[in-house]
């Protein structure tokens, strides 16, 4: 057993404890939690530690398998830049793409994350996540806005999809976004995962041409279809409509859904995707970082939080962010959004991705019973609870 108390305990529910004691078992189990209302008296072998506690961090948006591209794309170029940047230079030496996303690995371990939801596009990253101390979600994500192309697009994600399950990982098969999947495809997702009842991730709303696309069938994305993937477009007909709302219809209304970076969500979308699905089955990730590196741009995260969503944080890759560190990106929000509290922004972390992923039976919070991971922040701002740039997080178990 192991008793631990700091300046501060955040148990990832909002509820924060003044020199708290959390008991653990050898396992990590937590055992019992004492609210001492910040008397601590002397207590035999007892570890007291300078700054605040929280659970293991919940990365709800990540792509290991680009962890290779780091530092190679010029920064807020925008996405349809992006994407084609991606296209050019994703293909590597295998054994390179697999070496540097071990080190993306050992970089989240590191900075205190327990559980990632993590897309993969090959097998390419299944073995080192069998071996992690992590726990992820894989989601195998389809790629391919060929009508004609559906089944073959399909096919490859269902063997990868195989292979993660056959070597014992959670993992779902996922659309990469409405911009990059055609109606056949999405169809063919939508009927595996209402059978299977997986939990569903897309890239959401990261940029405006996306909607130039199915509003009128021009622009930067229609571009980058045409030019740069070469895709004969010829057959598609845009729905007059938004991307997300020509889409959203096309989810199953009963699984889990991440809805990734959200950057140009604004409050009628909201309602839209309110009126399609249950938003207490909605998750939305936010990256901040990434969206500063892609777009320059930030989601309104005050938005989101009139409307009650439930927000997760996500790094994304290493391919448009300099660090795998949930930490960086909760400064990034204080920075940018300075009213919101701490306490809320450390519930986005931990347990809103906890509950996303489905790994909330023993991540997520500070709970009895649960094996979540403790972290420890230091170099913070305890008088007002606020982080610092030099603030810091070590794992405490
Ligand atoms: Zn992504």
């Amino acid at each position: 057993m192991r008793k631990i108390s700091a300046h501060y305990i955040l148990t990832g529910s909002g509820v924060l404890l003044k020199k708290g004691i959390v008991t653990l078992t050898d396992q990590g189990v937590i055992a019992d939690i004492t609210d001492t209302k910040g008397e601590l008296n002397e207590i035999a072998g007892l570890e007291f530690f300078s700054g605040m506690i929280t659970p293991g961090f919940v990365n709800a948006h990540c792509h290991l398998e680009l962890s290779h591209l780091y530092d190679l794309f010029p920064e807020k170029k925008g996405l349809p830049a992006f994407l084609k940047s991606v296209n050019e230079l994703r293909n590597s030496d295998p054994a390179h793409i697999t070496d540097q996303a071990r080190k993306g690995d050992a970089e989240l371990w590191q900075n205190g994350v327990v559980a990632v939801g993590d897309v993969s596009n090959t097998n390419k990253t299944f073995a080192l996540k069998v071996q992690s101390k992590i726990a992820y979600h894989t989601f195998v994500e389809a790629l391919g806005f060929s009508p004609g192309k559906a089944e073959k697009a399909f096919s490859m994600a269902s063997d990868a999809f195989n292979e993660a399950r056959d070597m014992g990982l959670p993992v779902s098969i996922v659309p990469h976004s409405p911009y990059s999947i055609s109606r056949e495809l999405f169809d063919k997702i939508f009927t595996f995962s209402a059978a299977k009842d997986t939990i569903l991730s897309m890239h959401n709303q990261e940029c405006s041409a996306e909607d130039d696309l199915y509003l009128s069938g021009t622009g930067e994305i229609y571009h980058h279809l045409t030019q740069n993937l070469g895709l004969d477009l010829s057959a598609f007909r845009p729905s007059g409509c938004s991307a997300l709302e020509s889409v959203i219809g096309w989810l199953p209304t009963e699984n889990n859904l991440l809805l990734v970076h959200n950057i140009r969500t604004r409050q009628k979308d909201i309602d839209l995707i309110g009126q399609a699905r249950s938003l207490t089955k909605t998750w939305f990730v936010i990256c901040p970082r990434s969206n500063l590196f892609i777009e320059d741009r930030l989601p309104d995260i005050e938005l989101f939080r009139k409307n009650n969503l439930q927000i997760c944080i996500g790094t994304d890759g290493l391919s448009s962010n300099k660090k795998l560190s949930v930490l960086e990106e909760m400064k990034t929000i204080q920075t940018h959004f300075p009213d919101i509290p701490f306490p809320e922004i450390v519930t986005w972390a931990t347990r809103n991705g906890a509950e996303a992923l489905s790994m909330n039976k023993w991540a997520g919070t500070i709970e009895i019973g649960k094996r979540p991971g403790l972290n420890l922040i230091t170099g913070m701002d305890l008088q007002h609870l606020r982080l610092q740039p030099q603030s810091k997080v070590k794992r405490l178990i």
